[in-house]
């Protein structure tokens, strides 16, 4: 269920900085925890999971069930495995930051189910991580498109001790995101959603968000979402607002 990778912070460019000046370095990740959660597993569908699937638990708000299929491209590419490949690609960029790098699932695979967005939350509060990034697409009307973010509200008992870590969290992914060049949500006003009922947001002690990359009932979006590269676009835009957050 739970993979850490720690690699040895990578030095590009050293010739001119000593070691103390290049961990100055802006958007130096070196030192920081950082949990990615690929939402949704492929195989959530399948009915001998069904009973794993439909248990439920009070997230604060609201009763709600372990884990969803997710949505897909009309197509019919799976959000689970679009998630996936972008968590994968993030990693990648975010070790090479010095950064070390929890994901909530190990596997992109037919044959399993969950974990349960609880259990994803209660992951990223075992590695006490610096920040969490649940990356999600929406299924959305096909007229619109482009990324949003979903942050919590404030629970008294839940959300109340991380809900300004939240916050900044959500601030700084859509600033560097945008910054970027992700394609902001052409229906979500300032790219911000404000969700009481979303469980890994609620049963995180640690700041997180929901960042659903782009619409993929949309044709532009899931041409993005589609392609290698488009999906390296989005873990850099990921990756940016992350180094934003941190900044
Ligand atoms: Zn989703």
């Amino acid at each position: 269920m739970r993979r850490i990778a720690t690699v040895t912070f990578i030095v590009i460019g050293i010739a001119f900085h000593s070691a103390a000046n290049v961990q100055a370095v802006e958007g130096s990740l070196s030192g920081k925890t950082i949990v990615i959660d690929p939402g949704h597993q492929l195989g959530n569908g399948a009915p001998e999971f069904a009973d794993e699937i439909n248990a439920t638990k009070f997230n604060g708000a609201i009763v709600k069930s372990c884990n969803t299929t997710g949505t897909a491209t009309n197509a019919g590419f799976p959000e689970a495995t679009l998630n996936w490949k972008i968590a994968q690609q993030l990693r990648h960029m975010l070790e090479a930051q010095g950064a070390t790098v929890v994901l909530t699932r190990d596997s992109n695979s037919r044959s399993k189910w969950g974990p349960c967005v609880w259990d994803r939350a209660g992951i990223a509060n075992a590695a006490k991580a610096d920040a969490m990034v649940s990356i999600h697409a929406d299924g959305g009307p096909s007229s619109g498109r482009g990324f949003f973010v979903i942050e919590p509200v404030k629970i008294k008992g839940w959300t109340d001790d991380v809900i300004a870590a939240d916050q900044k969290l959500a601030g700084g992914m859509i600033a560097g995101m945008r910054a970027a060049g992700a394609p902001p949500s052409t229906y979500i006003a300032g790219q911000r959603m404000v969700s009481r009922e979303q469980s890994t947001l609620n049963f995180s002690d640690i700041p997180t968000v929901i960042v659903e990359v782009g619409n993929m009932r949309n044709a532009q979006d899931a041409v993005l979402m589609t392609t290698t590269a488009g999906q390296r676009d989005y873990a850099n835009w990921l990756l940016t607002g992350l180094k934003r957050f941190f900044k």
